[in-house]
């Protein structure tokens, strides 16, 4: 029983010195101190998230400056800019896609890697599914993409738009979690399979992911497909909506006129 206990706290001790690991190489070198305990037990509000847990608002700390955050996403970006972790991408990209919008975005997207456009343009989600997105964002959602906060598992286009290998997506997780780690979102889409399995390190697939909240570090996440796929299979855009409307319950959005 105290074997089973030691190495359960050996596992958390782990778990935080990763996640402060994370933070440093972000360029993260103080935590704001965290806000005073409420007088009262938290209301947990939808979803299937354990109720007995913090809801992330109160999980987060005090959110930082926006130029903080901002500075701290261009330090990384300057990191991977010069990465090399990858040889192939990093031999055969034009340039590394790093990740665009609101440094203070209460949502973040997660998609699978940089295509032809976004290699070429330097942002992710620029080309047709790009567009797709958007819509989702600015009809669907009725947010501004400037709103929200986009970016990859990778950030290397892989050759011929290659589904990202093992070892190409944990070269480049600690990016990700840097990138997470200065947002600090409160929700975080998943698009497609390559993003959800990744970030929730699961092995089902995007159809068993996708109808449930999951959760990360204390982000709510919902998973839905890939717009790439939508455009290759126009009826999947319903179940989409369906995450989406999912999505925009958690968030407190209004949902569209019955
Ligand atoms: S995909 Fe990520 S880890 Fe790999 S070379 Fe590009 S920036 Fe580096």
């Amino acid at each position: 029983m105290a074997r089973k206990r030691s190495s359960t706290s050996q596992r958390a001790v782990r778990t935080v010195v990763q996640k402060l690991e994370s933070l440093h190489a972000a360029g993260v070198t103080h935590l704001p101190k965290p806000p005073p305990a409420p007088a009262s037990p938290p209301t947990a509000a939808g979803g299937s998230v354990d109720a007995a847990k913090p809801s992330p608002a109160e999980a987060s700390p005090q959110p930082a400056p926006a130029e903080d955050r901002a500075a701290a996403l261009a330090k990384l970006a300057r990191r991977v800019a010069a990465c090399t972790r990858c040889a192939e991408l990093a031999r055969t990209r034009t340039q590394t896609v790093f990740g665009t919008g609101n440094p203070h975005a209460r949502l973040m997207f997660i998609g699978e890697a940089p295509g032809a456009d976004e290699d070429r343009q330097g942002e992710p989600f620029v080309g047709a599914a790009g567009q797709l997105l958007t819509d989702i964002i600015v009809k669907g959602m009725k947010l501004r993409r400037e709103d929200v906060y986009i970016c990859n598992v990778l950030r290397c286009r892989p050759p011929g738009n290659r589904t990202p290998t093992p070892q190409e997506a944990a070269n480049c997780r600690e990016y990700l979690d840097g990138q997470i780690a200065i947002v600090r979102p409160e929700f975080i889409c998943c698009l497609g399979a390559v993003a959800a399995q990744n970030l929730l390190g699961s092995t089902e697939s995007i159809g068993r992911l996708r109808g449930r909240v999951q959760e990360y570090q204390g982000i709510r996440v919902i998973c839905t497909y890939h717009p790439s796929y939508l455009l290759r299979t126009p009826s999947a855009k319903r179940d989409t909506w369906e995450d989406i409307q999912q999505l925009m319950s958690l968030m407190g959005l209004e949902g569209p006129k019955k």
